[in-house]
């Protein structure tokens, strides 16, 4: 049995005050719901008063990137090590990270491994472009995606892991994907390649998100399939009531 898991990716979002008050919205309504792990991850900067916040608390914290180096000259950036002082989770290879910032496989690849080393559960996002899905292509993206994303990952390693499903054209614009149309993707195409990649059993032990347009509305829809194990919830996640809705559909 896969626990079912909810995770909300704040994005750019919430100040360190706005942070607080968010969390002490969602404490009291997401505490008790044992059966799915729930996962916040705020920006950086709220990182460490979130994790003073949820001490003693079943939610679970993450990041939403990283930098794969250890230390050094990289003005800007964030080393595993850092995100893993505060944190368990760390979203990486989001489809905004791919876009605006040039995410390729390959550096996401660097990013799954470091977070691993440095002990954090790394969130690998995969998905499609419109034009991408319009063009017939979603398998074939996806499993390139995994494929390089998971280059040099042990299976162990797979098992500490989770994936996200998140079609492009589903993320912040209203427009989700059918819960049969995503159950079927991530059959077929995720926990195939992942049974090729690892083996069937890590393949089946994963758990695998879906994002895109979850609203307390339509959650419930994705949880009923047997190959989605939990969202990634975006937009919703900024509103305390919504996203604990989504985690009792979950529960
Ligand atoms: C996301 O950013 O991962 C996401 C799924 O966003 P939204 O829920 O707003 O579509």
């Amino acid at each position: 049995m896969r626990k079912a898991c909810v995770a909300g990716n704040w994005k750019m979002n919430k100040t360190v005050e706005e942070s607080i008050v968010l969390v002490n919205e969602l404490l009291p309504g997401l505490e008790g719901l044992d059966a799915v792990d729930s996962i916040i991850c705020p920006p950086f900067t709220a990182l460490a008063k979130v994790a003073d916040l949820l001490k003693g608390s079943s939610i679970l914290l993450g990041a939403q990137n990283l930098f794969w180096e250890a230390q050094g000259a990289y003005t800007g950036e964030i080393a595993p090590q850092m995100v893993a002082e505060l944190a368990e989770y760390v979203i990486l290879g989001h489809s905004e990270r791919r876009a605006y910032f040039h995410d390729s496989d390959e550096a996401v690849n660097k990013k799954v491994l470091a977070a691993l080393a440095a002990g954090l559960k790394p969130i690998l996002c995969v998905g499609e472009t419109l034009e991408e899905n319009e063009s017939g292509n979603t398998g074939d993206v996806v499993k390139r995606q995994l494929t390089t994303g998971l280059k040099d990952v042990s299976k162990d390693d797979i098992g500490n892991m989770m994936i996200a499903y998140e079609p492009v054209w589903a993320i912040g614009t209203g427009k989700a994907a059918t819960a049969e149309g995503a159950n079927q993707i991530i059959k077929d195409f995720i926990r195939d390649e992942l049974a090729n990649l690892a083996s069937p059993e890590a393949a089946e032990n994963i758990r695998i998100l879906y994002g895109g347009s979850v609203k307390p509305e339509n959650a419930r829809e994705y949880f009923q399939q047997p190959d989605i194990d939990g969202a990634l919830v975006g937009g919703a996640s900024l509103k305390a009531e919504a996203f604990i809705q989504i985690t009792e559909a979950a529960a």
